[in-house]
């Protein structure tokens, strides 16, 4: 997977209305705009290096990798949430250790 920027040149939407991807209004129109983007981004060859690109930069508008900002806000705080618990499971192994070799 290309995480640098050559994947865009391979992308489904290089030569669709740039609009599509970035509504500026909202309500049915906009949508509607959406959901062409979205059509577009579901047989984009690089749609996952898209999608990963604007999930590890601060990309708070328009649709990447098929996704609205408000979806990659919603798996950004999906992800944030399992590191935690993640990180508390570690903390917890940890901590037994930790008072065995202050006991030691
Ligand atoms: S996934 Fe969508 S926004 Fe991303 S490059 Fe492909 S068509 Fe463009």
């Amino acid at each position: 997977m290309d995480l640098g920027a050559g994947w865009r040149a391979a992308g489904a939407c290089l030569s669709a209305d740039p609009d599509l991807f970035f509504p500026i209004a909202s309500g049915p129109a906009a949508m509607k705009q959406i959901t062409k983007a979205q059509q577009i981004c579901a047989r984009c060859p690089v749609r996952q290096e898209c999608l990963e690109w604007a999930m590890r930069t601060p990309e708070t508008h328009g649709i990447w990798g098929g996704t609205t900002p408000e979806e990659r806000m919603r798996v950004r705080r999906a992800r944030t949430a399992q590191r935690r618990v993640a990180a508390r499971a570690a903390q917890a192994h940890e901590w037994p250790l930790a008072s065995q070799i202050r006991a030691s």
